[in-house]
């Protein structure tokens, strides 16, 4: 084999192994952007499925705005559950990274403690990407987590509107940070962003911060009170909690209704019902991107461009055009 040259077979074999290395590089693999890259990525997937079928993790979505505390809350959580010999695994959709070109979540330092856990893995975030391109991506890496034999993959993001609607087709339940509130008011949080969330987790409530958590965290499970149940929930559902993620309280209750949620959205059909949904969802994403992206190459690209001038010259109608292209692309 030649120097550089990908052995999808022995990082099928790392990845089912549970390999860390073997992980961060399959990764490395489906994030590139290069073509016979992506077909050995599908080909690694293809085979760890063969490999490690049924391997499940939970997916954990968490998205709060920069400062609530999500790194910090990452660190103390994932510790408490590798504490119970759980392997956590952390991602990141980041949609800012793509406009700064940096990166601002996942990265490593944040979360030095938990790096540094052999039960833990935790991945940078992907950069200079478009928000459905981070969104496959991130969805392979779930996928590679899973095989990898995760119990867990947290997959964070910052509260930005459009990727927590990505996050939220990628996951089995949905968390929100909140820091406490300094007035009364509901901190803007989106009605749609509301209504994704199974758990809203108000964070600092610790020292002086503690009473105003506690206001924030009655003011929220009013507010969800008033939001319709939905069909995958229990009664109680969605709740909101108060966590201090620096002295580490509220984490083994947090954890308790997460579990107590999944159980009974895994008893009553709702979690692969759910699953089945988002699977669905991506297949149409995937199949809408391949055809953006099929406009960009030839032969539609010239198509385009030819028609486009017969459109500008009023020699045929812009609905007449595209009927056109739409017909040379299938
Ligand atoms: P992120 O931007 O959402 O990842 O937030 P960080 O985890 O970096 O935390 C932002 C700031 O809030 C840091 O100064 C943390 O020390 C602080 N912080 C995080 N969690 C807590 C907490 O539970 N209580 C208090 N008092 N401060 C916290």
């Amino acid at each position: 084999m030649a120097r550089g040259e990908i052995d999808v077979a022995a990082l099928t074999a790392g990845v089912a192994a549970g390999d860390r290395r073997a992980l961060a590089r399959a990764i490395t693999l489906v994030e590139s952007g290069r073509a016979d890259h992506r077909a050995q990525a599908l080909d690694l997937l293809g085979r760890l499925r063969g490999a490690v079928p049924g391997r499940q993790a939970l997916r954990l979505g968490l998205s709060g705005t920069p400062g609530v505390g999500k790194s910090t809350f990452i660190e103390a959580f994932g510790l408490m559950l590798t504490g119970q010999g759980k392997r956590v695994a952390v991602l990141a959709v980041d949609p800012s990274s793509a406009r700064s070109g940096g990166s601002i979540l996942g990265d490593k330092t944040r979360m030095e403690r938990l790096s540094r856990d052999p039960q833990a893995f935790i991945r940078p975030s992907p950069s200079q990407a478009q928000m459905g391109g981070v969104a496959r991506r991130t969805r392979e890496a779930v996928a590679l987590c899973e095989a990898a034999g995760f119990d867990l993959v947290l997959i964070e993001t910052v509260g930005v509107g459009q990727s927590e609607t990505v996050v939220s087709e990628l996951c089995d339940l949905f968390l929100l940070l909140l820091a406490p509130a300094g007035g009364d008011e509901l901190q803007g949080v989106k009605r749609g962003i509301m209504e994704m969330a199974d758990l809203i987790l108000v964070n600092k409530a610790d020292g002086d911060l503690k009473p105003a958590a506690l206001r924030t965290m009655a003011d929220y499970a009013g507010a969800l009170r008033l939001l319709r149940r939905r069909p995958q929930d229990p009664e109680g559902f969605p709740k909101a909690l108060c966590v201090s993620a620096r002295e580490t309280s509220g984490l083994t209750a947090a954890w308790e209704e997460m579990q107590a949620l999944a159980l009974w959205r895994q008893e009553n059909g709702h979690w692969t019902a759910r699953r089945a949904a988002q699977a669905r969802h991506w297949f149409e994403e995937e199949v809408r991107q391949g055809l953006l992206s099929a406009l960009t190459r030839d032969p539609a690209r010239t198509r385009m461009e030819e028609l486009g001038q017969a459109v500008t010259q009023g020699a045929l109608t812009p609905e007449a055009a595209a009927v056109d292209l739409l017909r040379s692309l299938t």
